[in-house]
């Protein structure tokens, strides 16, 4: 198979393939000082863009590391980007902020030495057939343990972890719980589920990333009449659902079609969530 297309920007230049950037060192491979963002390209339109430019820079600062480029300046070398590739296959677009250099005694990062790359790679857009989903013996860390108020490379050992185990079982993806039990996220998207017509999904608690294409769902949902609450939800309410969904950047809005032994059928409220998602996107 041919590998994936793909372009890296970085110190000034398009680079194609995968350019070596760290070395041992460098802090950010050491210790970890990355944060990323992610964001599509896809039937010509790149949603929410702007947001994503605008939440690396976030968090960029949350884990001390000074951004170097303005939103609008990554939101512009995105459009560059994309123009380089040689298909329509849809493009992932990912920002990243590194530290080069770490600060006193090596533990914190040296803002100074922020360092900055866009790279895009071809990703299709995968057909949105739902995944099966189990409760994770491992959590969603808080805001006192871990900096999840950034969109950080640091955090995904543990939505690793977590996925690995849920697919040792059998499942494609994992439920992952807060510190106190409640549902937060799965390894890697957001999570909603449906009662009685009433949409629900947990309420930002600083646990899990209150994700772009979250927001934007709530958004489009309630403009198309659908009630949607953001509350605190147990395992139990999940399992009494009458539907499951995620939503992420990367495939969007996506049922879940079994949690633990029950099975679900792809609903109605998931497929209106993914059409209104779609609509917008492409209008
Ligand atoms: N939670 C986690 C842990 C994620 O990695 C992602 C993907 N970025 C999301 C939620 C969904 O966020 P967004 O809609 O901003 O992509």
């Amino acid at each position: 198979a041919t590998p994936l297309e793909s372009w890296t920007f970085v110190d000034g230049e398009w680079l194609s393939g995968n350019p070596p950037l760290l070395g041992p060192m460098s802090h950010a491979m050491w210790l970890a000082s990355v944060v990323f963002d992610g964001a599509r390209w896809f039937d010509g339109v790149s949603p929410d863009l702007d947001m994503h430019c605008q939440r690396i820079n976030r968090s960029a600062e949350a884990l001390g590391l000074k951004p170097t480029r303005t939103a609008e300046e990554i939101e512009a070398l995105a459009g560059e980007g994309i123009k380089k590739f040689s298909g329509d296959t849809a493009i992932y677009i990912k920002p990243m902020y590194w530290a080069e250099k770490g600060g006193f005694m090596g533990v914190t990062a040296d803002p100074a030495s922020t360092r900055f790359c866009l790279c895009l790679f071809e990703s299709p857009m995968l057909e949105a057939t739902g995944f099966s989903m189990t409760v994770s013996p491992f959590r969603r860390p808080s805001i006192e343990v871990a900096p999840t108020n950034a969109k950080a490379a640091c955090l995904y050992p543990n939505s690793g972890r977590a996925m690995r185990e849920a697919q040792s079982r059998g499942y494609h993806n994992a439920l992952m719980l807060d510190m106190n039990g409640n549902v937060a996220e799965t390894a890697a998207s957001n999570i909603f589920m449906v009662k009685d017509g009433v949409v629900f999904t947990p309420i930002p608690n600083g646990s899990f990333l209150a994700g772009i294409t979250r927001h934007r769902v709530i958004e489009l949902m309630r403009a198309a009449g659908t009630e949607v609450v953001e509350k605190t939800l147990s395992v139990q309410d999940f399992l009494e659902a009458d539907e499951i969904f995620s939503t992420g950047n990367h495939s969007k809005v996506v049922p879940v079609t079994k949690f633990e032994d029950r099975e679900f059928q792809a609903g109605p409220v998931a497929r209106l969530a993914r059409e209104a998602y779609m609509d917008w996107a492409h209008s």
